[in-house]
């Protein structure tokens, strides 16, 4: 793998052998004896750096030199954000933005040109859905949609001008899987960038460029942020020279998505319990999403980690656990599930996910608005849809509260 090009974050220090995921969360490339010794790294809230000299400058804006010059395409803050990510993601490179959608659009603007191809599943969030297919075609970019989830499907849909292969898994909002590895070997036989949407993991149950994808992407405002109180996206880079071009040209002159030093501090803070979170998310998912099943009112429960899951062996294959999300159906389909939102009390009604609340959502009405009532029928997106990110609070209550609803739905 290369090296990445830009700018060393504040003071990498080596360690002893290859740490591991959690303590790589909370140390990694920060040294508190070289920031006067503060435990927690500093806030670099310049949106400027001085230049000791005029070439010094010129050489910045050359590329040629590696230090720090506008907090748009670098700063000490994001730089250290950056490789943490890269390290938990084990990629050569990340590159941080404003939002989740400020860094799908940024990697994406800088792949493509008029004339390429994007292949994409069919479930998509709905803004990433929007983007792709009401934004991007009035650009001369072609985008078709085939079922990731079917690899021949994907194999007879490679075109000689496919030059990005991207996917959700599992997908928001109905968790259908794709295998990243089996994909990512079909796209690069025929020369495409494979693109995944790791949001839904995080690094800690999901690897994908271990598995062969060229770059990740992620909402950070969810899981990684973990306490709904900031907006950021990342990607992350297999190769350190497509996160530099993604850095100058994507971030830096086309979509300008930078994310404050603010937000990086608080993804930081975030990082630290990521492992935690996530375990006692996953714990709890599986629980509410074995209650779902086992009760009479619901017609179909999308749980990666129910053995009735269509893509369950995938799933332990490739997930290290099953996550957090949780999408039901019920048998009194739409109307029913708008009873069942209306009679939560402790579960909020939101969109959004991996917040240490629990929150549940209807996708057609809400997140996937963006697809016509057409679309979602092609996509997989039932009306009747309910999307739950289960949170920290005690289980019994969550459970509690989820009965309830589903008792008062019937009626
Ligand atoms: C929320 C989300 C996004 C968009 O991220 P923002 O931070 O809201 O811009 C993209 N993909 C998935 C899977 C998401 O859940």
């Amino acid at each position: 793998m290369e090296q990445d090009p830009s700018p060393e974050p504040l003071h990498l220090h080596a360690g002893g052998g290859r740490r591991g995921f959690s303590t790589r969360a909370i140390h990694f490339g920060y040294d508190p004896a070289q920031n006067q010794g503060a435990l927690v790294p500093p806030i670099y809230t310049s949106s400027t750096f001085a230049f000791p000299d005029t070439a010094y400058g010129s050489r910045c804006f050359a590329g040629e030199e590696r230090g720090y010059f506008y907090t748009r395409i670098s700063n000490p803050t994001l730089a250290l954000l950056e490789s943490r990510l890269a390290s938990l993601e084990e990629g050569a490179a990340a590159v941080v933005f404003g939002s989740g959608m400020g860094a799908i659009t940024s990697v994406l603007w800088t792949l493509l040109q008029p004339g390429d191809e994007v292949l994409a599943d069919l479930t998509l969030y709905g803004c990433t859905f929007a983007f792709l297919q009401h934004g991007l075609g009035r650009f001369g970019v072609a985008v078709r949609h085939v079922d990731m989830g079917d690899l021949e499907q994907v194999a007879q849909a490679m075109r000689p001008n496919t030059r990005a292969v991207y996917f959700e898994t599992p997908a928001n909002p109905n968790m259908r899987m794709a295998d990243i590895a089996a994909v990512a070997r079909l796209a690069h036989e025929a020369g495409a960038c494979v693109v995944v949407d790791n949001t839904y993991c995080t690094p800690y149950l999901q690897q994908p460029l271990t598995l062969g994808a060229d770059v990740s992407v992620h909402s950070m405002t969810k899981y990684l942020g973990g306490h709904g109180d900031l907006t950021a996206g990342a990607a992350v880079f297999a190769d350190g020279e497509l996160a530099q071009r993604v850095r100058l040209q994507g971030l830096k002159d086309m979509t300008g998505a930078v994310m404050s030093a603010q937000d990086a501090h608080l993804v930081m803070r975030g990082l630290k319990t990521l492992s935690l979170r996530m375990d006692r998310h996953c714990r709890s998912a599986q629980a509410i999403a074995e209650l779902l099943d086992a009760h009479a009112q619901t017609a179909v429960v999308h749980y990666p980690g129910l053995p009735d899951f269509p893509q369950h062996a995938l799933a332990r294959r490739q997930m290290k656990l099953s996550g957090g999300m949780v999408a039901f159906e019920l048998k009194g389909g739409l109307q029913a599930g708008v009873r069942f939102m209306d009679a939560l009390s402790l579960v909020t009604r939101a969109v959004s996910l991996g917040d240490a609340e629990t929150l549940a959502q209807h996708p057609a009405s809400m997140t996937h608005s963006t697809y016509t009532p057409e679309e979602r029928r092609a996509h997989g997106i039932d009306d009747g849809l309910v999307r739950l990110s289960i949170g920290l609070e005690d289980l019994a209550d969550i459970s509690v509260d989820i009965a309830q609803a589903l008792d008062r739905c019937a009626s």
